[in-house]
């Protein structure tokens, strides 16, 4: 075993990890990497098929968010945002506010049927930066609640809806938000209630009366939008007690550690239009769709080299509903996936609602002690710029086609129940036998026993339960992608015999 490897043996603690495994074989000791490619300390090298946990955009070691932080660093790596400003966190935050309004102009795309909805798509004027994932979302929790207990009155106590399986981060506001019993079990006591709704996971949904077939249960599904009557339903019986829901938290698009559940096109738009009808405030967790993850929809015509910036793709899944949050959360992507930076959108109302004199103490007293740190947001603002490149557009197209092509050859294993891809993203949902869609229990490991079989086939990524996720670097090439789905058509095989 390396010196480095039994150095973190004896001294480090690793997130989500049973150390008592961890402690019994040799782990793997990442020193470098280049484009999508991991080295370890044995000089192997790896494909990063989930992107490092989902944060990494356009490679490491990128050239120009590598340039970009040297030059940050030859100014100031930090100052405390308590008491000063800087100057990349400022122009962050103004690039940010720009690409989070650019929005589609409203589709005609499926409505709530009976339903007059009054739309209203606030605009995002502020940023609040944070540290990551979780408090993102904490800096919305608490915002929302004390908006709405100064909009509605300080005898209100504003509760919260979210969706089956959410998760939003480790933190206990964040946890309280999530709905994964795992995760509660052992912090139910410190947590706080909030409501939970189906989220629309067509592959094992029970109004879903269609046979399974090779193709993403979201195309063969048959039902009647179920999933939107009961958020409906949840909305109007929360109404009747007297305490409408004050915010409506969800992913966009696709829930991430829920299991990669993807939502069929419209459902979004549908559930945000009752949330609105309520007057609840909508959280969007870009944490892990934002920045381009789930696919490349132009607003107007793809950028060509040097065109107008208002021609750029969207970056966030919100958008490509036509739907605009009160708060927008983002971390992971933000900075290209280099440093831990994160940051929270909202609207001048929120914003006002915390101006008073300072004796009135309306101060939003919350902040951390990296927030708005300049090398962060220098990585931030280097991304941004490359997102926009024509040459990043162009890839991710191309990636966002090739993962497509090459994830139709899993469907020839009889393990493999459902595959589903949004954009960049894709979750390949592993069961005992697709015609029964009888799951693996969890005890078994399948997901985790496929992962390593990867892992020893140059390729890491980590399952969620049962679902492998593929979640490439925006630079993977379209041999790098036949490799990740090829390595991952050969665990399968060699670790799942068919049934
Ligand atoms: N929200 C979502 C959707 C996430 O996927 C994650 C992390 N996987 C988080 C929040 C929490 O982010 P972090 O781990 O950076 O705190």
């Amino acid at each position: 075993m390396s010196s480095l490897a039994k150095l973190d043996q004896r001294f480090v603690w690793h997130p989500f990890t049973q150390m008592r495994d961890w402690l019994r074989r040799e782990p793997t000791v990442i020193v470098a990497g280049h484009g999508a490619v991991l080295r370890d300390v044995k000089g192997r090298e790896f494909l990063d098929a989930n992107a490092s946990i989902w944060t990494n955009l356009h490679g490491h070691r990128h050239p120009k968010i590598n340039a970009a932080i040297r030059r940050q660093l030859a100014q100031i790596a930090h100052s405390s945002a308590l008491g000063y400003a800087n100057a990349p966190a400022s122009r962050l935050a103004e690039k940010l506010v720009e690409v989070a309004n650019r929005r589609r102009p409203p589709a005609s795309g499926p409505k709530t049927p009976g339903r007059k909805s009054r739309i209203v798509n606030p605009k995002l004027a502020k940023v609040f930066f944070s540290d990551d994932g979780s408090t993102a979302l904490e800096v919305a929790l608490k915002l929302a609640y004390e908006f709405t207990r100064r909009t509605r009155g300080p005898k209100t106590k504003p509760a919260f809806l979210s969706l089956a399986g959410a998760y939003h981060g480790d933190t206990v506001g964040a946890v309280s938000l999530g709905h994964i019993d795992l995760f509660h079990q052992a912090y139910g006591g410190m947590l706080f209630k909030t409501g939970q709704v189906m989220s629309p996971y067509c592959y094992r949904c029970p109004f879903n009366r269609a046979q399974p077939e090779r193709d993403d249960a979201r195309n063969y599904r048959r039902c009647h939008w179920e999933c939107v009557g009961q958020v409906e339903r949840k909305f109007a019986a929360q109404k009747k007690r007297g305490n409408p829901w004050a915010a409506f938290v969800f992913e966009p698009l696709m829930q991430g550690a829920a299991g990669m559940i993807p939502q069929p096109a419209g459902w979004l738009r549908q559930v945000a239009a009752i949330a609105r009808d309520h007057e609840a405030l909508l959280i969007a967790d870009e944490v892990m769709t934002g920045f381009g993850r789930t696919g490349v929809a132009p607003l107007a015509e793809p950028e060509k080299e040097g065109a107008r910036r208002d021609a750029a793709p969207m970056l966030f899944a919100s958008h490509q509903e036509d739907v605009q949050p009160d708060f927008l959360c983002v971390a992971k992507g933000l900075t290209g996936g280099y440093l831990p930076m994160a940051a929270t959108l909202t609207t001048q109302e929120v914003f006002d609602a915390f101006l008073g004199e300072y004796e009135e103490f309306k101060t939003f007293f919350h902040g951390h002690s990296f927030t708005g740190n300049q090398l962060g947001a220098a990585a931030g603002l280097a991304s941004l710029d490359l997102l926009h490149g024509a040459a990043s557009v162009r890839a991710r197209a191309e990636l966002q086609k090739n993962l497509g092509a090459e994830l139709q050859s899993l469907w020839q294993l009889p393990v493999v129940g459902d595959i589903r891809q949004v954009g960049l993203v894709a979750g390949i949902e592993l069961v005992k036998d697709w015609r029964t869609r009888e799951p693996f229990a969890l005890g078994e490991r399948a997901g985790i026993r496929v992962c390593e079989a990867m892992a020893r086939r140059g390729v890491l990524t980590r399952p969620v339960g049962n679902v492998i996720v593929l979640m490439p670097p925006y630079c993977t090439t379209k041999a790098q992608v036949g490799r990740m789905v090829s390595a991952l058509h050969s665990a399968v095989k060699e670790t799942l015999p068919a049934p």
